[in-house]
């Protein structure tokens, strides 16, 4: 890969720009967001968490002429053929209500013996030429109910990771993010970025 310093990240979500600038400033990669460049948002089309993210990630090199970075995310139910999935958010409603997302799939769930679900991160990497590279992370667990902590957000409370008793919900930030979906992702990037600076 080609040494990057300075990178647009694909998204208007500032808290998602300050995270993930902590995250690349320290290889010495400059981070500006698609909002700052006043660029447009995407509908997410994509029929996968990976086509959703390089969607975004696309665009954005292409708009700017400048490396992108984007993110799409999800819950993923092997009783559910692994919906929510990309459409992890909008089952939340506009209201944004991840209690009623979570009772939609343990309502849908039923008595189904299978309670194991997993929660996935792509990461795509665009260039301005076309290039696109992907990083997936994804922690493996079983779903609860009823949902369990007040930590966290979206279906944290009814996710249990793998050799963990505790909710996603139930755990620091700290703790979470040793072996969250995201982080698992990020560090597969840094490696990449790192490998190449
Ligand atoms: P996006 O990647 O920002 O579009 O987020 C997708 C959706 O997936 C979020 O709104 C949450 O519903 C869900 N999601 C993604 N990551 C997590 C997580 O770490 N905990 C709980 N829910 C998550």
């Amino acid at each position: 890969m080609t040494p990057i310093t300075e990178i647009v990240l694909a998204t208007h979500n500032p808290g998602k720009v300050a995270e993930i600038g902590a995250l690349l400033e320290p290889l010495g990669i400059k981070v500006v967001s698609a909002g700052d460049l006043g660029l447009p948002e995407p509908e997410e089309t994509g029929t996968s968490f990976a086509e959703n993210a390089a969607l975004k990630a696309m665009l954005a090199a292409q708009a700017s002429r400048l490396p992108a970075l984007a993110d799409d995310s999800g819950l993923c139910v092997n009783a559910l053929n692994g919906e929510p999935g990309i459409f992890s958010a909008r089952w939340a409603g506009p209201e944004k209500d991840f209690n009623r997302a979570m009772q939609a799939v343990h309502d849908r769930m039923g008595d189904n013996p299978d309670r194991g679900a997993a929660f996935v991160c792509v990461l795509a990497l665009a260039f301005p030429g076309g290039d696109c590279e992907i990083f997936e992370g994804r922690v493996d667990g079983t779903l609860v109910w009823p949902p369990m902590g007040q930590g966290g957000f979206g279906y944290d409370p009814m996710f249990m990771p793998e050799d963990y008793n505790r909710t996603f919900g139930e755990m620091p930030a700290s703790e979470k993010k040793k072996i969250s979906h995201r982080s698992r992702a990020f560090a597969k990037l840094l490696m990449a970025l790192s490998a190449s600076s």
